[in-house]
């Protein structure tokens, strides 16, 4: 309900005394060359102009503000009196999405909404997204479901969408945006180039996930061209109600497929399941895991190679900080992580990547600057979103793709 949201944004950008702490570890406000209103405080005083204009006070374009937002959470652990300028743009979003600031909707968030709706893939290529399993077989006897929710196969994909928007320039791209929107299907037509490059790293890195699982004897179903997206677009962009539907159809297809234990891949889809899903689906009753938690540690082996590593939001910013990666890597390596860590870890910049690609490129080469001030010979990542906007050189590896690495022959 709309009116819900209001309330919800209103008791959480009320508690704001404007001090700015928050724009000091706000990604996005640097990024933007300091307009405040792609920062955390400019997003809270944002959030109160657009309550006062649903209150009729005059007319207001916010969207921006709220769709640059990363979703980090960074600025909730700064914040004096805890408001959370992230939530306050997921609110937002919310209000936009359903039409409750009219003028303000995305075109490009309502297409990725709407074909996810339509094809369970916010690109409509769910098919093409198991081939990293071929040659390999799932146990479907066992009760565990590998879940990769497409999110490394779709990697592959950003660069070229970005491109072709970028040659259709602004006007045509919101028109394309638009039509999609109505007519999903047209997604198909769309001449969306695959980075083959991109493609055959994150194949490579599922399949080092399977086999770290397989050599600390964990069975597992896969639902190969069946996998749906767990709906992170869908959320993230604030289309709440196409969220809950869409939410219960990927619960029951997890379900139907025998499944009692969920082993995600991505931190993405850890939190989105984990934390959101039992909010919306009633009931929703499934184990949800990290492969991480399942690898038998002492298949690797110890060393001493300096490393660091990138703790991606969705682990490190949420109420419960999920250090398994860390503690995983630590006793294979030795860590040194970079100033902004731990609770005050940065942002690749990776949402934003989509529908403001300038800032994610700003924000992920910042962020890679201080990873390589570390001075450890390896950055490790353990998202493919962070890798893909993190990889700026040969030193940049996944978590799934070092861990194989070390395993004992
Ligand atoms: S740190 Fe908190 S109180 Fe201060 S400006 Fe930011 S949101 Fe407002
Ligand atoms: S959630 Fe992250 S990007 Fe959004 S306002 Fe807070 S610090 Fe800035």
């Amino acid at each position: 309900m709309i009116s819900d949201l209001f309330e919800e944004l209103e008791s959480e950008v009320e508690k704001c005394i404007s001090c700015g702490f928050c724009e000091s570890v706000c990604p996005t406000l640097p990024a933007a060359g300091y307009d405040l209103w792609k920062g955390a405080r400019g997003r809270v005083i944002m959030g109160k102009e657009l309550l006062s204009a649903a209150k009729g006070n005059g007319t207001l374009n916010v969207s921006d503000s709220f769709y640059s937002c990363l979703d980090c959470h960074a600025c909730l652990y700064v914040c004096p009196a805890g408001v959370n300028a992230g939530k306050v743009s997921h609110i937002s979003k919310s209000i936009i999405a359903g039409d409750g600031i009219p003028g303000n909707q995305n075109p490009l968030a309502r297409m990725i909404a709407m074909v996810t709706m339509h094809y369970m893939n916010p690109l409509g290529i769910g098919e093409k997204c198991a081939g990293w399993f071929t040659g390999m077989k799932a146990d479907p006897d066992s009760t565990d479901l590998l879940y990769t929710g497409n999110m490394y196969q779709l990697m592959a994909y950003t660069d070229g969408m970005n491109r072709m928007r970028e040659r259709m320039g602004k006007g045509m791209s919101k028109m394309m945006s638009s039509l999609i929107a109505r007519f999903p299907g047209l997604i198909r037509l769309a001449p969306m180039k695959k980075d083959e490059a991109t493609a055959l790293k994150m194949d490579s890195t599922l399949s080092n996930i399977a086999l770290l699982l397989r050599k600390s004897g964990i069975s597992f179903n896969y639902l190969a061209e069946d996998e749906p997206y767990p709906g992170t677009f869908i959320y993230d962009l604030g289309y709440l109600d196409l969220f809950e539907q869409y939410a219960r159809k990927v619960a029951k297809i997890l379900r139907d497929s025998g499944a009692r234990r969920i082993i995600t891949v991505d931190p993405h889809t850890y939190d989105l399941l984990k934390n959101t899903y039992p909010k919306y689906v009633e009931g929703f009753d499934l184990e949800v895991v990290h492969y991480l938690d399942l690898i038998d540690g002492s298949s690797f082996s110890s060393g001493s190679e300096s490393i660091t590593y990138h703790e991606p939001c969705h682990f490190s910013l949420r109420q419960d900080a999920y250090n398994r990666p860390l503690e995983t890597l630590r006793s294979v390596a030795s860590v040194s992580l970079p100033p902004r860590s731990g609770r005050r870890t940065k942002c690749c910049g990776g949402p934003d990547e989509l529908i403001f690609p300038e800032l994610t490129h700003r924000v992920s080469q910042n962020r890679y600057d201080e990873l390589r001030d570390t001075g450890a010979g390896k950055i490790v990542t353990a998202c493919p979103i962070c890798f893909s906007n993190l990889n700026k050189g040969p030193e940049v590896v996944e978590i799934g793709d070092y861990l194989a690495s070390r395993l004992k022959n």
